[in-house]
């Protein structure tokens, strides 16, 4: 019988994204895989989403990517109530087998009170858990809601009541993996890059700093807050400035950008993002939060780009120190690692990728999570 999945992939961005967005990395991903497998697969997303799925339900018009990180009841000035009916409404149908969740708060609580109603769920936990307790206080009674981390220390550090709901984690594995084997190597060039969005947790004033004093050239990429291109922020006057994101770049990151040695290039998609990626000497994750998922990561040693990283979060369990990238405890010592990283191998890296992170990987790992979360939600 086929299985019918429903892939919450919430209300920021479409899928696949139009350049940043992890969660809707996954998503993309993933889903064609389990197609592969012979799953049907119903999209819950926004209207612009675009991936070929078996059903699309538009849950939101548009990406909401203005509120990133706010509240998923505050992301359309909804109640929490009137969100409760949606999600309601939209786990309620007879033919889901299981509902794929991406999306913190409101769904999960909504599924915990509708008890024996609700279909079996496996939510996947995107966020560094200990930071955001008050996103799972409502767990109690759901029986049929399982998670997986996305690393083990993601799970590690998860308050206990959560923990308790996990069926284990899966690695992240994004396009850039998919591209990568079609992906001819580049020739390496001499700068080092930052992709991620610009926030206090990846550190980018750190990377900045160090390639001053350090001496090598370094390339941010990667929104600042809601603006995907340096002339849109500059434009954007200080208003701009609410967002906490926005006031981190002007005030801890922009001092250092001098165009030269050190550039902010904004978003980067496809072609462009992964060539930038592939002739980089070294991926720089100077991070100062602890990395859960770390997807970037992983599609940096499928490019064949060595790691240069804090050793926090995910990094050691993705990366081999001395193999496919360097860690440190001591944040100063990142500049010198980014010197020595030419000495590191870009097969190695690729092999790594191809031998862990793949997307048919994660697909069939994910297979065996659906099924266990079903076999749970069937005992009495
Ligand atoms: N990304 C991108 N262009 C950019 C910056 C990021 O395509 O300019 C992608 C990146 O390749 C990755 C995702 O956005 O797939 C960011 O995910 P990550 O887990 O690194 O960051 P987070 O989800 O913590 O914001």
């Amino acid at each position: 019988m086929t299985l019918t999945v429903l892939m919450n992939a919430g209300p920021w961005l479409s899928v696949p994204p139009p350049g940043y967005g992890g969660i809707e990395n996954v998503v993309a991903t993933l889903v064609p895989e389990l197609r592969r497998l012979g799953v049907r697969v119903v999209l819950a997303s926004v209207e612009s989403s675009t991936l070929p799925v078996d059903e699309k339900i538009a849950v939101f018009p548009d990406g909401q990517f203005h509120a990133l990180q706010r509240p998923y009841n505050q992301v359309c000035g909804v109640s929490q109530a009137h969100l409760s009916g949606v999600v309601r409404a939209l786990y309620a149908r007879d033919d889901i087998d299981l509902v794929h969740d991406h999306v913190e708060a409101v769904g999960l609580a909504t599924l915990a009170a509708m008890g024996p109603d609700a279909p079996p769920v496996l939510h996947t936990l995107h966020w560094d858990l200990a930071k955001h307790p008050e996103l799972y206080g409502n767990l109690d009674g759901g029986d049929r809601v399982r998670v997986n981390g996305v690393s083990a220390s993601q799970l590690a550090r998860a308050p206990e009541a959560l923990r308790a709901h996990s069926v284990g984690h899966v690695h992240l594995s994004t396009p850039l993996a998919v591209g990568a084997d079609r992906h001819a190597p580049v020739p390496k060039g001499d700068h080092v890059v930052i992709l991620g969005r610009i926030n206090p947790g990846k550190g980018q004033d750190l990377g900045a700093r160090l390639a001053h004093e350090a001496g090598f050239p370094l390339v941010l990429a990667g929104p600042v807050g809601p603006y995907h291109r340096p002339e849109d922020l500059a434009a954007a006057g200080d208003e701009a400035r609410q967002n906490p994101d926005v006031r981190f770049f002007h005030d801890h990151v922009a001092p250092y950008v001098d165009g030269d040695r050190v550039r902010w290039v904004g978003t980067v998609a496809g072609r462009d993002r992964d060539d930038l990626v592939a002739s980089a000497r070294a991926s720089l994750f100077p991070l100062r939060w602890e990395e859960p998922g770390g997807t970037a990561v992983v599609e940096s040693l499928s490019l064949g780009t060595p790691v240069v990283a804090t050793a926090r979060g995910c990094l050691p369990e993705l990366i081999e120190h001395g193999r496919t990238g360097l860690l440190t405890g001591d944040e100063e010592e990142l500049g010198e690692m980014v010197l020595a990283a030419g000495g590191l191998e870009p097969d190695e890296c690729r092999r790594e990728a191809a031998r862990r992170f793949t997307p048919a990987r994660m697909a069939q790992r994910y297979l065996e999570l659906y099924e266990r979360v079903r076999q749970g939600a069937a005992q009495p």
